[in-house]
């Protein structure tokens, strides 16, 4: 392990964890047992593998937040960074412009679809996706038509944490104890075809989505609709694969009713799909707006942008002129070293195929990860590109409520990490998303051990006389 020439290379496990457990809270932490955690403390990483401080090698199975692509321990990434922070550390976006950020709005221009070119630099996804509702409330005024302000999401969607980006959110666990913009944001339901109801084909059920959007726009009013916001996947909700078409129709609704589509790739840009974005290539979609973050640098410095279309753009000033401020930003907006980290993970995955790696491993991922569906508290495997989720589920209607008050999930993911695997839970569920660079050897090691977490935690059912 590298040393950090720090203070904290003198640091016992007991004592970080007493420092995380009496001052850091975390995201989503339970504040009702604050203080409590034992969480594995992260002290290095390798390729695909995260070591911990007690010397355990554990596998990365949710590529830290859906991010970490091309892996750790890369030595080009850390110097480019390192020659940033020497070259120009910061300087502020608001006034001048940098050599890194600029070459880098201009590459994205030329990987995402259509004709969105212009750039807005953010500092992770939720501040993406918060510009991005910004920008249409932007338009829309200056437009002349302060009324179209609505926004339609979806439940179980996941846009982000600040107030805009959280409100625009659908996991409804996740507002029990929080206010939301809820006057702005409309719900519609989740395309999730292992949820339609029993006897429904998944054609049925897509026309249904499709038609509750439209039926939602026109309930609203089509003049008071602004945008619609859909990851092409939803993520954190579980991986939901949506039926095949649904988007594309999605986006004619929109079209039909002068209805923005904002298509929120913060997970599924950057390789996650076999794809630099997965709106045109996987989903036949050429959206409004792209939001995108994580895979941007591989997790090695925070970054997001909000990708807009000219037309967008043009109709603004075109109506406008100058004077029209877009008056949002950060002082990282574009951050240089953030920049010049993501033009060095685009470079990286250009030279060693990362595209073309995942489309090649994407059907033997797939395969493996199904195979966990024998066990019979396993309901449901579901993925695409190299992501997908297992879901276990108590009762064999495959319904039951206590299947998400018994945190099945986490019981898999703490079974899994005491034998080397870290798999993200969420509830009853378990994703993955591992880096991009796995191998097919490394994928079977990450689902034999994922496979004997979910086996242990069935035994411990039966002993709790749940199963
Ligand atoms: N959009 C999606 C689809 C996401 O999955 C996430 C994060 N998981 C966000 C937005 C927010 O990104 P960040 O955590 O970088 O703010």
């Amino acid at each position: 392990l590298e040393s950090s020439g720090s203070v904290i290379d003198r640091q016992s496990t007991e004592n970080l964890r007493n420092k995380d457990n009496q001052h850091y809270l975390h995201p989503w932490e339970d504040i009702g047992s604050f203080g409590e955690n034992q969480r594995t403390v992260a002290v290095g990483g390798k390729g695909i593998y995260l070591y911990d401080s007690e010397g355990n090698r554990l596998i990365d199975g949710p590529g830290g937040m859906w991010c970490t692509q091309i892996g750790y321990g890369r030595k080009e990434m850390a110097e480019v960074i390192a020659r940033q922070i020497m070259r120009t550390p910061y300087y502020s976006p608001f006034n001048l412009t940098n050599d890194v950020s600029a070459v880098l709005a201009e590459k994205l221009a030329q990987m995402t679809p259509g004709d969105l070119n212009t750039v807005f630099f953010t500092t992770g996804g939720s501040t993406a996706v918060d510009s991005a509702l910004r920008f249409v409330s932007f338009y829309n005024n200056c437009k002349g038509r302060p009324e179209k302000k609505k926004i339609i999401s979806r439940q179980d969607a996941y846009h982000g944490s600040t107030y805009l980006s959280a409100s625009a959110s659908g996991k409804t666990r996740d507002k029990n104890f929080q206010d939301t913009a809820a006057d702005i944001i409309s719900f519609i339901g989740s395309p999730n075809p292992f949820r339609r109801p029993v006897g429904m084909s998944e054609e049925e059920f897509r026309d249904a989505k499709v038609k509750e959007l439209e039926d939602r726009i026109l309930e609203l009013g089509p003049a008071n609709v602004a945008a619609f916001i859909a990851e092409p996947i939803l993520a954190s909700g579980g991986v939901v694969i949506p039926p095949a078409g649904y988007h594309k129709m999605c986006l004619d609704i929109c079209r039909k009713y002068d209805v923005l589509y904002i298509s929120d790739e913060v997970v599924t840009g950057f390789g996650r799909l076999g794809h630099w974005f997965a709106s045109e290539k996987v989903f036949d979609i050429v959206p409004d707006i792209i939001t995108c973050a994580k895979g941007m640098t591989s997790g090695y410095q925070p970054l997001g942008a909000c990708i807009v279309s000219d037309n967008l753009i043009a109709e603004i000033s075109g109506n406008t002129g100058k004077g029209t401020i877009f008056s949002n930003g950060y002082t990282y907006s574009g951050h240089p070293v953030a920049c010049a980290a993501a033009l060095k993970n685009i470079e990286i995955m250009e030279q060693e195929k990362i595209l073309e790696h995942v489309r090649e491993t994407e059907p033997y991922f797939l395969q493996k990860v199904k195979e966990l569906e024998d066990i019979p508290i396993v309901g449901n495997v579901r993925g695409q590109g190299l992501m997908a989720c297992v879901e276990c589920l108590l009762d064999p209607d495959k319904q039951s409520s206590l299947a998400l008050d018994y945190e099945m999930g986490g019981r898999i993911d703490k079974k899994c990490q005491a034998m080397g695997l870290i798999v993200r839970p969420i509830i009853n569920m378990n994703v993955m998303s591992p880096p991009l660079i796995i191998t097919r050897e490394q994928i079977d090691e990450m689902v034999q051990i994922l496979r004997r977490g979910i086996e242990q935690t069935m035994d411990q059912l039966v002993k709790d006389g749940l199963w």
